[in-house]
Order: C-alpha cells, then structure tokens, then sequence
C-alpha cells in the first residue's frame, strides 16, 4: 500500500476579505466614502468627549478632513482632526474585522428590538423585511468599511494619535490577513486624529487625481457635516470642496424660502419653484430627517414604467443612494432626501431598500407629503390645483395601488363633472351637494370630455340634477372599477348595469304619461327588440336614464365598464 498525505483545506482570510469586500460593494469609488465618513464619525466623537473632557478638543482648530493627492507617487492620504486611536484602539478596532458600528445595529434588530412603529400592521411588514433581510443582516456583521480600502489601495498605512495623549503609533497592513504596529515620532503624526495613506494600485491611481477625488467628493459626501478641504499635491494650499454644512439639519425658522428653492434647484436640476416644501424631523424609535419638495413641472419621464423614485438617502448625512423607497410609485414625482442615523453605511444599497427600519421611514414620510398636499389642497387651492394638473393621474395610480390610503388619496383627486363649470370639484363637494338618498357616486369615463359631455347616457342624470364625474385619463377606470366607496357611497358607471333613477323625481313630472298605461306597451315593444337584436345585444331595458335620445348602449352590470373594454381591447386582449 502506498504512503499517503494528509493536506488540509486552505481558509484563506485575505481571499475571503477579498470576496467579501467585492460582494458588498460593487462599485470602488464607495472606498472613499467608507474613510470619509470615519474620518466625520472620528471628529463627532470628539466634539462629543470634549463635552465631558473639557480642553480635548483645544489646540486643533475647527473639525476638517484633508484629502491630499500625490499622483506621481500613487497615494491618496485621509487626514482628521478627530478623537484619534490608541495603539489598543487601532489594533481592535481595525485588527478586528467584524467590529462595526453596524453589528451593534444589527444585534438590535436580532434582538427583537427592530425600530418599528406600534401599530400591528407595521410589525407584519418588519417581519417580512426581516425574513428577506438574513443575508444582508450576515455580511452587515462585518465591518468592512475600513476595508473597503484594499479594494484600490496595495498597501495601507494609518498613523494615528489619540486626543489628549502624548504618543502616535502607525498601523500598516497590505489587508492580506496581518498588519504591523510600531511606536511613531510624534513629528510623522498629525497633531492629533488620524492620517490614513492608501498606496494605490496601478489600476486605481485615478484616486490620485484631482478630477477624480473631487467628483467623487461632491456626489457622495457633499453634506457631511465637516468640511473637506482638498491638497492638490503634498505641500499645496488646501481647496476647500464642501464646507460641512448640509441644509436639511438647520431648522426650518432658519431657513429662507430662498435658500429651499436653490437647493430644490440644485437637487432635481429643474428651474421651477416647487410647489411645496416638506421638511420635517421624525423621533421615537426609528429617527431621521427628510426634506422633500412637490415640483410644479412635472419630468418627462414621468410615465416612463422604468423612472424610479427620486428620493435620496443619506446615512448620518453620507450619501448612500440617489433612488431610496421612501415613497410609493404614485409619488414618484416628489424629490428630496432622508436624512436616517438608523440605517447600517457599509452594506450595499439593495440591502438597505430591504430593511424594515426603510419601511417605517417610507410610511412616515407618504404620510407627511401626502398631509401637506391635504393641507394645500384645504388652504391654497390654486396652488393645488396646479400640482394636481401636472401630477394628479400619477397621484390616481395610488386608488388601486395603496388600499390602505385609497379613501385619503380619493378626498385628495379633483374632477371635472357636470357640475363643475370651468373649474374642478372634489368628492367631498360632490357628496355634499348629492341628492337625499343618493347612495351612488355616477361617473362616466372616455378619452375625449366633450365627447362624453355629449352622451345620451346623461340625459337622465342633467335631468334630474344629479352630478356626475367626467373621467377622462385612462387610469380613472382602473380605479373606479376598484374602489368601491367613498364616504359610503358606491362608484358607479353609468353606462353600465341600470341607472336606477326613479327614486328621483324629474322636475316635470306632472307631464309624464302613467306609467301603469305605458308599461304594456313597453313591454311588448321590448320584447320585439330583444329579438331583433338578439345577435348584438344581451338585453333589451326601458330606461330612465334618457330624456332626449331614443336610445343608447350600455355595458352589463357584472362586465367591464365601456371605457375600460375600449381600453382593454386597445391593449390587445
Ligand atoms: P464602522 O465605521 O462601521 O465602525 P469601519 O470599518 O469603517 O466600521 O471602522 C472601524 C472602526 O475603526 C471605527 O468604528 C472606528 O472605531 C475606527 N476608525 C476608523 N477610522 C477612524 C478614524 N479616522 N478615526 C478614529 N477611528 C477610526
Ligand atoms: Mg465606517
């Protein structure tokens, strides 16, 4: 029998490093992100302790971050102003690789403490969130943040001295699987805070350029709350890129409409002014900011299936994603931010769409903008008006698509009936002018509202006085199909099923022929149509809703509405 030799697998930490970094995040420029927003974090804790430790923070100057760009030597450095690490804080916290801000987030929610709201069905949805969320809960254990840096740098250097200490050490790895720590010269060490120098890759030294950083710097972290200076090369005069204040953190009494606007401007790229502005702060167990704005012009993309929301997030005021769920579809339109501490930075952005702490955000914040339409809708209707022309059949998508806030977005919908002459009637009017014992809501719906003005299906009703809505967007028989009540009363198609209008009277009456008289005869003119038209009709009825025409068509009871068949059959089914 032959020798044989036992071999163990290799665990290789640094490739599952490797891996894990890669997996997390897709795109590399998001390295930069990770150290700038320590390097915040770092300055914040400062602040923080001096509160408690007075002179701490003495000597230094404000809190800023530097970036300073060598390129011919490859190397980009981070330097703060900040708290500082020890030697024991720079081994565990960035020997240790599953040490994180986020774990301690992610521990809260195992524990059964998922910021969430009271009511029950906001725990269903957390549980859901959860169950989806398993994966995203494992890798948010690792703190990859610090990482994510050898996903561009070959080698990393962090000198680092702690406030209020006499002593620097410098850390220094090649993130495959070891590092080294050594005293430092206090004169190699910044002041106080910490200087992290990547030696960049040959494929990554466009970190090293200007054009690069600052780009990446304006889009990703242009609201972190301390400024960012740029160092062009080693020994230049700092530029300052951001100066480390971000709008939606001040309070509303101290900002101007016109600082709102501009920074609406420079938000969603449009001209216009917005037709409202919602800017609020939400406490209890899940906190965040968010500040929205409702446009007057609505984009031209707006019924495009693929536009996505416009609402952007931030975490702890470092910018994560342009297109958050923070809305439903039917507010798409809305533009904005949030603002969240409660949100994990370093796991990729389809995982946080699915965490349940997004979900009490997005009700929060539907809730709000939907509040503030009302509240416009209530005191300054042609402003509202104006919102609704641009976006009022988007805000309709939400009668069938939000049950749980149909009847809401129904009192928010204006229409064109009947009754309202050049202007537009909500349901409330409309529910309190109709006649006693009107139970219905009638509507009609066509492509063309002068064509629809010109039913004999209307007869009856303008007869009778009776108010009917003349819908007019395609999506409108989407949701009256679908929305059953409204305050109690029904929607119904009056070219569908029987009209039932003899309850109310027709204000010449007394001209009206018997009816005892007339039914015989009626009767026996029916039946002789029924026959005739039995190819083409289902059914043959006396009706009241005409006062003019002899006649006109109209759809079963049980059937589709007329104007969604014609939609329906457009559509090819
Ligand atoms: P997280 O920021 O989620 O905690 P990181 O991997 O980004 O995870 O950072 C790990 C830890 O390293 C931080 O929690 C912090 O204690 C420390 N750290 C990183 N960068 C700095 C810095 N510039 N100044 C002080 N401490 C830092
Ligand atoms: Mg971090």
């Amino acid at each position: 029998e032959k020798p044989s030799e036992h071999h163990s697998f290799e665990a290789d930490v640094s490739r599952l490093l490797h891996m894990m970094v890669h997996s997390v995040y897709s795109d590399k420029d998001v390295f930069l992100r990770e150290l700038i927003s320590n390097a915040a974090d770092a300055c914040e804790k400062l602040r923080y302790e001096a509160t408690t430790t007075p002179g701490l923070a003495a000597g230094e100057g404000e809190a800023r971050i530097a970036l300073t760009l060598d390129e011919e030597g490859r190397r980009l450095t981070v330097e703060d102003n900040g708290i500082g690490m020890s030697r024991a804080e720079l081994i565990d916290a960035l020997g240790t690789i599953a040490r994180s801000g986020t774990r301690a987030f992610m521990e809260r929610l195992q524990a059964g403490k998922p910021a969430r709201d009271a009511s029950s069905d906001e725990e269903k949805e957390s549980e859901g969130g959860k169950a989806e969320g398993d994966s995203a809960q494992l890798i948010g254990q690792f703190g990859v943040g610090f990482y994510s840096c050898f996903m561009v740098a070959s080698h990393v250097d962090v000198v680092s001295r702690r406030a209020g200490t006499d002593e620097a050490w410098i850390w220094s790895s090649d993130g495959k699987g070891s590092f080294d720590i050594r005293a430092a010269d206090l004169a190699e060490a910044p002041a106080r805070g910490t200087r992290i120098t990547l030696h960049l890759m040959d494929e990554a030294k466009t970190y090293a350029s200007r054009f690069t950083v600052e780009r990446i710097v304006k889009a990703q972290s242009g609201h972190v709350p301390v400024p960012i200076d740029l160092i062009e090369k080693p020994d230049a005069e700092p530029a300052r890129l951001t100066d480390g204040t971000a709008l939606w953190t001040k309070a509303r009494s101290e900002i101007t409409d016109e600082q709102y606007n501009d920074f609406y401007r420079g938000l969603s790229g449009q001209y216009d002014t917005p037709a409202l502005t919602v800017h609020f702060r939400a406490e209890g167990r899940v906190e965040y900011t968010a500040l929205a704005f409702v446009p007057t012009v609505a984009p031209f993309d707006l019924f495009d299936p693929d536009r996505r929301g416009r609402m952007k997030l931030y975490v702890k005021r470092v910018f994560i994603t342009d297109d958050a769920d923070v809305l439903p579809r039917y507010l798409r339109f809305v533009r904005g931010l949030v603002d969240t501490a409660d949100l994990p930075l370093n796991v990729s952005r389809e995982m946080i769409q699915e965490s349940p702490v997004l979900q009490v955000i997005k009700k929060g914040v539907t809730n709000r903008v939907l509040s503030a339409l009302e509240k416009q809708l209530a005191n300054d209707r042609n402003a509202y008006e104006t919102v609704w022309s641009a976006f009022g059949s988007v805000i309709k998508e939400g009668i069938y698509e939000d049950f749980e806030r149909r009847e809401q977005l129904l009192a928010l919908s204006l229409f064109k009936t009947t009754a309202s002459g050049d202007g537009l009637r909500t349901l409330d009017d409309y529910v309190r002018d109709a006649k006693d014992g009107q139970d219905a809501i009638y509507y009609i719906s066509g492509g063309n509202l002068d064509q629809i003005k010109a039913s004999p299906q209307l007869e009856g009703f303008r007869a009778r006085g009776i108010e009917v809505l003349l819908l007019t967007d395609s999506v409108d028989s989407f949701w009256a199909m679908n929305a059953p009540k409204f305050k109690d009363k029904a929607f119904r198609s009056i070219t569908q099923g029987g009209a039932d209008l003899k309850r109310f009277p027709l204000p010449d009456a007394g001209e009206k022929k018997d009816e005892a008289e007339e039914a015989p005869k009626a009767d026996a003119f029916l039946a002789l149509a029924r026959s005739l038209l039995a190819e083409e009709v289902s059914d043959v009825r006396a009706s009241d809703r005409l006062t003019e025409s002899a006649v006109c068509l109209v759809a079963p009871e049980d059937g589709y509405d007329r104007q969604l068949e014609k939609i329906l059959q457009d559509a090819g089914r």
